[in-house]
């Protein structure tokens, strides 16, 4: 079915003006060497240059002719990248920290969520699962509702998002637990969780390009991989941080499109698809984000919307555009698009 509307998926694509929009859910948040290469050969065929990444740890292919859904739903289930269905696809919704360890059980932990997802109670679609019991939590400010995370002494914790502590579990009892929770949670007739426990979400340290734990962090600007790329990454890891981890990886490839200095600009700019293949869109708003990124001050994010929607990064940025019918408004005042690209130190104040 093709339905308009948010959070797509694979089965459930949403139209843009320039085809469909399918989101990917890779099992475990991984994709194979072989699973990257075959994904790469299949948005090639569709005549697409990137897929991006999505800050749920998630892939994206746009520009689906509508007629060719099903063969590329036939492609990806090919790959391994495809759930049987609908509504097997929409409940996995799980993240996973990128930086498990073999031995840390995080890879059981998913698996064993993944089985037990259809014994769970229907759940509010953007409702989700982050199994974070890496050494350390590193998703505590992505979006999820139900946490399952390790405390320093490296105990299994259940917590609901937006509660200051969790329950201790165990290996054996933690799936229950949190499908004792997500029961528990209908009950109270909500949407996401944190409409019940409205604290802010921990504040995580930014993460950048580089080596790390498990391997190598690498970025792409505006979080989209060129398929070329991606053909030639081999194993990967998914993030929700526009980067994918190579894991095990200690020198970083030179692939066209790798952001690998932490301190580019890019990484530090958002900007969405904008006009013309967004029908909301007021502005072609990429070309904007990537010709002010070079005079954006040190340690500041920009994010520049095509429309009030802002779908590219629903956080509080310092300097935000926004693109309207009458123009672009900098942090809610009005600007001149040609004066903003002639005049990028005054958009940031440092001229
Ligand atoms: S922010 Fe507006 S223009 Fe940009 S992708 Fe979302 S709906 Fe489209």
């Amino acid at each position: 079915m093709i339905v308009k509307g948010w959070c797509p998926g694979a089965w459930r694509p949403m139209m843009a003006e320039d085809g469909l929009i399918l989101r990917i859910r890779p099992p475990e948040g991984r994709l194979s060497a072989a699973q990257t290469h075959g994904l790469a050969a299949l948005a090639r065929e569709e005549g697409q240059a990137r897929i991006s990444l999505t800050s749920r740890a998630n892939l994206q292919m746009r520009g689906v002719r509508p007629e060719r859904h099903e063969i590329v739903l036939r492609g990806l289930a090919e790959l391994g990248l495809l759930d049987t269905d609908e509504a097997t696809e929409t409940a996995r919704n799980i993240i996973l920290t990128p930086f498990w360890q073999a031995d840390d059980g995080t890879l059981k932990l998913a698996r064993a969520l993944a089985q037990a997802l259809p014994e769970f109670p229907v759940l509010p679609g953007k409702f989700g699962f982050a199994i974070d019991t890496g050494a350390r939590p590193v998703l505590g400010d992505v979006s999820a509702d139900i946490r399952l995370e390790r405390n320093a002494a490296g105990q299994l914790l259940v917590r609901a998002d937006g509660e200051q502590t969790g329950e201790e579990v165990t290996e054996a009892t933690a799936i229950p637990r949190m499908k004792a929770m997500a029961e528990w949670f209908l009950a109270q007739g909500g949407r996401r969780m944190r409409q019940l426990f409205p604290n802010q979400p921990a504040s995580m340290a930014p993460r950048v390009p580089g080596p790390c734990e498990a391997g190598m962090l690498v970025g792409f600007a505006f979080g989209e991989i060129p398929v070329e790329t991606l053909a030639r990454l081999g194993e990967i890891r998914l993030t929700p941080w526009r980067m994918v981890l190579l894991p095990g990886v200690q020198t970083p490839p030179a692939l066209p499109g790798i952001i690998l200095n932490p301190d580019d600009p890019m990484l530090r700019v958002f900007a969405c698809t904008g006009a013309p293949n967004c029908a909301e869109g007021f502005a072609p708003v990429r070309n904007v984000a990537a010709g002010l990124a070079a005079h954006l001050p040190e340690g500041k994010t920009l994010h520049v919307s095509g429309c009030a929607k802002g779908c590219a990064h629903p956080a509080p940025a310092d300097f935000t555009l926004v693109a309207g019918a009458g123009g672009f408004t900098l942090n809610g005042a009005g600007l001149d698009p040609a004066w903003l690209l002639r005049h990028p130190g005054r958009v940031f104040g440092t001229e």
